[in-house]
C-alpha cells in the first residue's frame, strides 16, 4: 500500500471485476442471448411503442452506489432490447439505414476491448483504419494517392469534402484569415440531402451559398440550369466553387449525370464532390455499378459503411483525390505531437485528416465483415435491394389502387395509395395513416416524403434481410388498410 492508501485507509480501486469467472458466465449468456436475439428478429413486430413503465425507467436517477451486472443487464434486456427502433428488422424500409451484421457486432465489441484510440500513432488499430479506408478507395475507383478518412456517418463525411473544397477553391488563406466576405457559391441539386446545408452553413457561408438547381423529370440536376446558375453566378461578381452532385439522392434514389458533372466541373474549373452516402457503393455491384460510372473522376466522394456495407452505427468515410489539399485542410499537429523516429508515435496522426482528436476504433467492424464476406457478397446484395426496389415497383403498377409517385431508379421507391375523387389533402391523411397504422401492428415501418410537390409513401430497401415475400406481404396490408381506411371515412 502506498503512503496514500495508508493514511486515508482505503484500498486503490479499479472498474476491473473482483471475480472475472462470474463475469465470462455472465458474459457467455449475453452473446448466447445476443444471436437468439439476431436469429429471431423476423419473429418480433418491426417496431413496437414503449409502455408507460418503460419510457419511465429513462427517468431514474443517477445511481450512487454499485449494484449487480447481472441485474443491470435485466433491465437492458426488458426496456432496450426489447424496444429498438426496427432497423435490424427485414420488413424496415424507413429513410435510409442499414440493418447491421452480427460480426459488424463483434467488431464492435473486440475494438472496445482492445481500446485504442484511432487518432493516430504506430499500433495495429491505426494501421487497420487506412487499410479499410484504402479498400474504400479500391472500391470507389480512386487512386492509392487518394485520402480518406474514417468518421461518424455521411453528414460528417459530406462537411468534410466539402470543407476541403471551400478552402481550396476560396481564393484567400481561409485558414488564417476566415472566410471573410469570399462571394463562394456551392451548387447542389433541389433534392440533395439537408447535411449540406448545415455544411454551409457551418463555413460561415450562410444558407444563400448553397444554389439549389431544379431536377429534371427523373429528379436529376438539370446539367444547363446549373450552367446556367455558374454562369450567373459569375457575372454579378460570385466565386462558383463546388458542384455537390447526388449519386442516389434520398427522397427517390436519383442518380445524377455524372459523367456530364464531372466535364462540367473541370470546364468550370470547380470542385466536384459527390454525396454517395446511398450509391456509392452502387460501383461494387455487378448488374447496377454503370448507374454511378464517372465517379471515381470527382474530387471528393462521402459514403456510408453504415448503409450498403451493413456497418453497425456508426460509419461513415469521406475520400479526397488531393490528399495534400485534404491534409492541408486540418493539419493542426502541434509540436508536442510530432512523430518520433520509433515508438508508439512514429506514425501519421490520423486526425490530421478531420476534425476529431480522439477517434474510435471503427475500422474493425468493416474490416471484419468485409474479410467474412467478401466484397462480391457486398456487390450481389446491393444489386438484390435494388432488383426488389424494381419488384415492388412492377407489383405496384399491377395494382389499381395504388400508384407510383416517382420513378424507381435504384432500391427507393415512392407510391401511394389511390382513392377516386379524393382531393389531395385527404389523400395526404389516409396514406399517413395506412403509413402509422403499419408502425401500430409492426408490420412494417416505412417513411412518406413529397415528390414534386406530391405526398407520398417511400419504401427504401436497404435492407439484407428483406425477402420478396416481405414486399408482397406489404404491399398486401397497405391495400388492407387503404380500403379499410377509406370505409371507416364512408361510415363517418
Ligand atoms: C444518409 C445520407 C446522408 C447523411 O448520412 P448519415 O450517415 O446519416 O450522417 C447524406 N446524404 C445522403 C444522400 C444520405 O442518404
Amino acid at each position: 500500500m502506498d503512503k496514500q492508501s495508508v493514511t486515508s485507509g482505503r484500498l486503490e480501486e479499479t472498474l476491473d471485476p473482483e471475480d472475472w469467472g462470474e463475469l465470462r458466465a455472465l458474459s457467455h449468456r449475453i452473446v448466447d442471448d445476443a444471436i437468439d436475439y439476431l436469429s429471431r428478429v423476423r419473429e418480433r413486430p418491426a417496431w413496437r411503442n414503449m409502455p408507460e413503465p418503460v419510457r419511465e425507467s429513462f427517468t431514474a436517477p443517477l445511481p450512487r452506489t454499485a449494484r449487480p451486472l447481472d441485474e443491470i443487464y435485466a433491465q437492458v434486456v426488458e426496456n432496450v432490447l426489447g424496444y429498438p427502433m426496427g432497423n435490424i428488422h427485414p420488413r424496415f424500409w424507413a429513410w435510409y439505414m442499414g440493418s447491421g451484421n452480427f460480426t459488424g457486432a463483434l467488431g464492435e465489441f473486440l475494438a472496445a476491448i482492445q481500446g485504442s484510440n484511432v487518432g493516430g500513432g504506430n499500433h495495429a488499430a491505426a494501421l487497420m483504419d487506412q487499410q479499410v479506408v484504402n479498400w474504400c478507395k479500391e472500391m470507389l475507383g480512386f487512386p492509392a494517392s487518394a485520402s480518406g478518412t474514417l468518421v461518424s456517418g455521411g453528414s460528417v463525411a459530406n462537411i468534410i469534402g466539402l470543407n476541403v473544397a471551400r478552402n481550396v477553391k476560396a481564393g484567400i488563406d481561409v485558414r488564417e484569415h476566415g472566410i471573410g466576405e469570399q462571394p463562394l457559391c456551392f451548387y447542389g441539386s433541389d433534392q440533395i440531402h439537408s447535411c449540406h446545408r448545415k455544411a454551409v452553413e457551418l463555413f460561415g457561408l450562410g444558407d444563400r451559398a448553397l444554389r439549389r438547381i431544379a431536377s429534371d423529370g427523373e429528379l436529376r440536376i438539370d446539367i444547363a440550369a446549373l450552367r446556367q446558375a455558374i454562369a450567373s453566378d459569375r457575372a454579378s461578381g460570385r466565386l462558383p466553387a463546388c458542384i455537390i452532385a447526388n449519386a442516389g439522392t434520398v427522397n427517390t434514389g436519383a442518380i445524377d449525370d455524372l459523367e456530364a458533372l464531372v466535364d462540367l466541373a473541370a470546364e468550370q474549373d470547380l470542385w466536384l464532390h459527390v454525396d454517395g452516402c446511398i450509391g456509392a457503393l452502387i460501383r461494387i455491384a455487378p448488374e447496377n455499378a454503370w448507374r454511378v460510372a464517372g465517379i471515381e473522376k470527382a474530387h471528393s466522394i462521402a459514403l456510408d459503411p453504415h448503409k450498403w456495407l451493413h456497418a453497425p452505427f456508426e460509419a461513415g468515410c469521406v475520400l479526397v483525390r488531393d490528399a495534400a489539399a485534404h491534409r492541408g485542410t486540418f493539419a493542426v499537429t502541434p509540436e508536442y505531437l510530432e512523430t518520433m523516429v520509433r515508438g508508439l508515435a512514429s506514425a501519421p496522426w490520423l486526425y490530421d485528416y478531420g476534425l476529431q482528436t480522439s477517434r474510435g476504433f471503427r475500422a474493425l467492424k468493416i474490416w471484419m465483415s468485409l474479410m467474412e464476406h467478401g466484397v462480391e457478397k457486398f456487390g450481389r446484395l446491393v444489386d438484390q435491394n435494388i432488383a426488389q426496389g424494381h419488384y415492388l415497383s412492377r407489383l405496384i403498377e399491377a395494382e389499381p389502387q395504388l400508384e407510383l409517385v416517382a420513378p424507381t431508379n435504384i432500391n427507393i421507391v415512392c407510391f401511394r395509395f389511390r382513392a377516386v375523387d379524393m382531393p389531395a389533402e385527404r389523400l395526404k391523411a389516409l396514406n399517413t395513416e395506412i403509413m402509422l397504422r403499419l408502425q401500430d401492428d409492426g408490420t412494417a415501418v416505412i417513411s412518406d416524403t413529397t415528390v414534386h410537390g406530391q405526398h407520398c409513401l417511400r419504401v427504401a430497401i436497404n435492407n439484407h434481410r428483406t425477402q420478396r415475400k416481405d414486399l408482397e406481404l406489404f404491399l398486401a396490408e397497405v391495400v388492407r388498410l387503404g380500403q379499410e381506411i377509406v370505409a371507416e371515412g364512408d361510415a363517418a
